[in-house]
């Protein structure tokens, strides 16, 4: 019988996570005292939290427990690069329930300390309690390294929308799940676990990206926050966005439209930001729509038919 989480106790847990956490040239005081510290630079810290909740945001059967600790950390880790910030580090809040496999907690521990890896943060602490389902709430704090934050309120009429890193991907990973299949391997990874473009975030923001936000909820949702929040209006054009030929073959199989994906799948992570259009992008950011006087999102100039994408507490 492996260990569980009630056989180990909270502390022993507590003790055996801490241990996986390399603690990063930022970290002053790491964990183990009442609270960490962290060397913020630039005077300016960012923050952001996000909670997951098995059954609703992962399932444990269709992702391994490394996977939701590299997603868990990516969402909070994507905010962070969707102001134009460096994320420096995370804290964890952990529900779990008291007969978890302990190597399935520290799976979750690894998969959070590997995506952190990848900009370089620090896991610097966290805290334990029982639940009934697995339940992840992080914390992020992130640095501007002198940069202005991107806001969503700054687009203006004439700049380009434009979008860095992968659309409808997650979404299209998640109905093959949903339908009993474990194949097109990259789009059911890719809902497992983002491929997040985090220094496109800085890159916007040194490029004077006027507004941004990562794509979590479906592009013409995360649009439609840019729209409003700036007080404009944003239109994409259908023929811009990218449709991969292993989403053309999961919808033909599936009888879905694949392009529904693209505009309205969750949980990429893409960055999506306006700038002026004279600004020049670099190849990896994609043109994808313009901005102008109004309000809304439109496509090809229409009204979306359909629903727009994921809506909290629907
Ligand atoms: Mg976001």
């Amino acid at each position: 019988m492996p260990d569980s989480v009630s056989d180990v106790g909270e502390f022993g847990l507590i003790d055996a996570v801490t241990a996986r956490f390399p603690q990063g040239d930022g970290v002053v005081v790491g964990p183990g005292d009442d609270a960490a510290i962290i060397a913020v630079g630039s005077g300016r810290v960012v923050v952001t939290t996000d909670m997951l909740v098995e059954g609703r945001h992962f399932r444990r059967d269709w992702s391994s427990a490394r996977d939701i600790g590299r997603k868990a950390a990516a969402q909070n880790l994507s905010d962070i690069a969707a102001m134009g910030a460096r994320a420096t580090a995370i804290t964890v809040g952990l529900g779990a329930p008291g007969d978890l496999d302990v190597a399935w907690t520290l799976e979750l521990a690894d998969g959070m300390r590997d995506e952190c890896a990848r900009v370089g943060a620090s896991v610097i602490g966290g805290d334990m309690v029982s639940s009934e389902t697995v339940v992840l709430a992080i914390t992020a704090l992130g640095e501007l390294d002198g940069l202005e934050p991107v806001l969503r309120s700054g687009a203006r009429a004439g700049d380009v929308l434009a979008v860095c890193g992968r659309l409808g991907w997650a979404e299209a990973g998640l109905r093959v799940l949903s339908r009993g299949f474990r194949s097109p391997r990259a789009l059911v990874d890719a809902h497992r676990c983002p491929e997040v473009p985090y220094d496109a975030g800085p890159e916007a923001a040194t490029l004077g990206a006027t507004a941004m936000c990562d794509v979590s909820d479906g592009l013409l949702a995360d649009a439609g926050h840019l729209a409003e929040s700036s007080h404009v209006r944003i239109d994409i054009e259908r023929e811009r966005l990218e449709i991969t030929e292993a989403m053309r073959e999961v919808g033909s199989a599936l009888g879905a439209d694949p392009m529904t994906w693209v505009l309205t799948g969750g949980d990429d992570n893409a960055m999506l930001a306006t700038f002026p259009a004279q600004v020049p992008l670099p190849e990896r950011w994609r043109v994808i729509g313009r901005v102008y006087d109004g309000e809304g999102v439109r496509v090809d100039g229409a009204p979306y038919e359909g629903d727009a994408g994921h809506v909290h507490f629907s």
